[in-house]
């Protein structure tokens, strides 16, 4: 939840009414807590170790994700949409517009560690903001239509 608009003049000198409405409304719609964007970075941190190709890890981070989420096991980060392997690699590949990989929510409501992952750019804006049941329901619906 995002703080009055007066805390936030008062405690962080940001004016919500100088930004844009969109600006304004994604952000009271997305805002999350510190702590939540702190295990959420600490659980993409994660993922990003399991990637194929991924440089392995500093044995003090390695110690410090083990010790909170599990073992790190190479090749073993998904696609949160469409479940194929995510190769590191595709974050060389991203380029300012033109990511191939990018954040993803199961629940793109909620921001939360148990609710984020990586996903193929394509993959992400197929579900948009649907969650991901509501997504899997509306593709088979589709593809039952289009594969009788
Ligand atoms: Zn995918």
């Amino acid at each position: 939840m995002l703080l009055p608009d007066a805390q936030l003049k008062k405690q962080f000198g940001i004016d919500m009414s100088s930004l844009k409405p969109q600006v304004v409304s994604k952000l009271r719609e997305k805002a999350a807590t510190y702590d939540d964007c702190m295990e959420v970075a600490k659980m993409l941190t994660f993922l990003v170790y399991c990637m194929q190709d991924a440089p392995e890890a500093p044995p003090e981070i390695a110690d410090y994700l083990e010790a909170l989420i599990g073992p790190i096991v190479p090749n073993s980060t998904l696609c949160l949409i469409c479940l194929k392997p995510l190769s590191f690699d595709l974050f060389r590949k991203a380029r300012r517009g033109k990511a191939e990989i990018e954040t993803a929510h199961s629940n793109p409501r909620s921001h939360s560690a148990a609710n984020v992952g990586f996903a193929h750019r394509l993959c992400n804006i197929a579900q948009g903001p649907l969650t991901l049941d509501e997504f899997y329901d509306w593709m088979q619906d589709v593809l039952s239509r289009v594969r009788p």
